[in-house]
């Protein structure tokens, strides 16, 4: 039995999918007007490891995840510059080729990070059409307004706003103090934003309104029906979303349909650096490439993620990576030489597995799981096929170390003889000579009861 925490109920709920043959999941993608960095990543692994457990409870599953190339604002909310107009000018560069360069990059992340693809990777400015169309429907049952700068959502007009994020418009706009233009309400926020007259912009599209660009939270309604429909099973993104962009997006999908586009919320906590917000002007905005350039291997990055529930907060150091690094290369190392799986497996702690990944993605629980089967009196065939079933969960790349020995360079493998020999006439001198050259060949050796045991120095 699956159970999820639904941000929208507050409540930890059995997964009852609308149909049962197919769950549709939308999780919010990457704005490619920069580089994703980790704290991005953390919301992509959990989005994984959420597809990666449907999948093993034996769901198909239709997995959407936008890309925002339009629209975002760097507020979040309606104020401030377009995200890729502030890109342009850094960078000298077309809206559509910043697009296209960190889309690409976005997906290097994602496979250095084992996340599987999703089916569909829907672009805000190839959706245009559905946006406007569906801003017309909220339009139609009454929802929209027009001011001399775009077309606006009331949102004191719709009676479920804030049921998200729990606070009412009326609460929101209590404790506002921002200027509010033309805005009726505070809370209200823009389907469409009419262009500069002044100014050209690259990306700007006709509309029934005039020439402009559509919202924010517009694309991510509008894209999840047009693949999902009008109501699917899930929703992710992180926490930051709760109160803005996914409230706005509940909104619009209530205002077209009225009904809920997603039946359930997910929201993953925040990745934190120096326990409090990443930013480039601290200098501790850190992206995959960092990590690779430091020398790391993004999969302990992968580690470190599943080490923290996703909706606690985790802090990110560096000391706490070389932690996680350490205990992957450990595991990876460790099943080498174990022999290929069998048919026969360790029920027991598939099921605790099972248990703890069902009960809202308790990876911290699956981790310490993992490594009671290590430590456990199972044959190491049982191991390996319990191990791998783990694997297709977890991510950790460990199908390419189970029962996997090294393949090392023939002079390795006589430095190795040599060793034994002298070990049996109790020359240990000589034996910690040749240990010597072989580490500086790349590899440490464990002194194992029957055996030499050679670990690959990774860096
Ligand atoms: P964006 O590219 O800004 O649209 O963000 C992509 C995803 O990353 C969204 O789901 C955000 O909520 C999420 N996100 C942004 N910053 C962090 C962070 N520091 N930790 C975890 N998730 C984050
Ligand atoms: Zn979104």
């Amino acid at each position: 039995m699956l159970k999820l925490y639904n941000t929208l109920t507050r409540d930890k709920e059995v997964f009852r999918p609308i149909n049962k043959e197919k769950v549709g999941l939308y999780a919010c993608g990457p704005t490619v007007y920069w580089y994703a960095h980790i704290g991005n990543m953390r919301s992509f692994i959990f989005s994984d490891l959420l597809h990666r457990t449907l999948s093993y409870n034996g769901y198909e599953v239709d997995f959407v995840m936008n890309i925002t190339d339009v629209g975002h604002l760097t507020d979040d909310g309606d104020d401030g510059k377009d995200k890729m107009i502030v890109a342009m000018q850094r960078e000298g560069k077309t809206a559509f080729e910043i697009a296209e360069f960190y889309t690409n990059s976005f997906f290097d992340d994602i496979e250095r990070l084992n996340i599987l693809s999703a089916n569909t990777y829907p672009k805000a400015t190839d959706h245009i059409e559905d946006q406007i169309k569906m801003i017309q429907k909220i339009e139609k049952n009454g929802f929209a307004y027009k001011t001399t700068d775009g077309v606006y959502f009331d949102t004191f007009k719709l009676k479920e706003y804030g049921i998200l994020s729990g606070q009412k418009a009326e609460e929101k706009k209590a404790g506002a103090r921002v200027d509010m233009k033309e805005k009726r309400n505070n809370t209200d926020f823009a389907l469409w934003k009419l262009s500069d007259s002044e100014s050209k912009r690259q990306m700007e599209w006709n509309s029934p309104w005039g020439k402009g660009f559509p919202g924010w939270h517009i694309e991510c309604s509008a894209m999840s029906i047009k693949y999902l429909g009008q109501s699917f099973d899930i929703h992710t993104g992180g926490i930051d979303h709760v109160s803005v962009h996914h409230e706005n997006e509940l909104a619009q999908s209530m205002g077209a349909n009225s009904v809920y586009h997603a039946q359930i919320w997910m929201h993953n906590e925040f990745l934190t650096v120096d326990n409090g917000k990443m930013s480039k002007s601290l200098g501790n905005l850190f992206t995959v490439k960092d990590l690779i350039d430091k020398k790391y291997d993004p999969i302990a990055f992968r580690y470190m993620v599943l080490g923290a529930h996703y909706r606690t907060k985790l802090n990110f150091t560096w000391e706490a990576l070389e932690a996680s690094e350490n205990a992957l290369f450990r595991l990876q190392d460790l099943v080498r030489d174990w022999d290929k799986p069998g048919v026969d497996t360790c029920k027991e702690l598939e099921d605790e597995f099972m248990d703890a990944i069902n009960n809202d993605l308790d990876t911290p629980k699956t981790l310490a799981i993992v490594w009671k089967l290590i430590d456990s009196d199972f044959s190491s065939s049982e191991k390996a096929g319990t191990l791998l079933k783990f694997n297709s969960i977890l991510g950790l790349s460990l199908e390419n170390y189970i029962a996997k020995p090294l393949f090392v360079s023939e002079e390795v493998n006589v430095l190795i003889k040599q060793r034994a020999l002298v070990r049996k006439e109790k020359d240990w001198k000589k034996s910690d000579l040749i240990r010597n050259q072989i580490e500086k060949l790349g590899y440490l050796v464990e002194d194992m009861e029957d055996r030499q045991k050679l670990i690959e120095i990774r860096k």
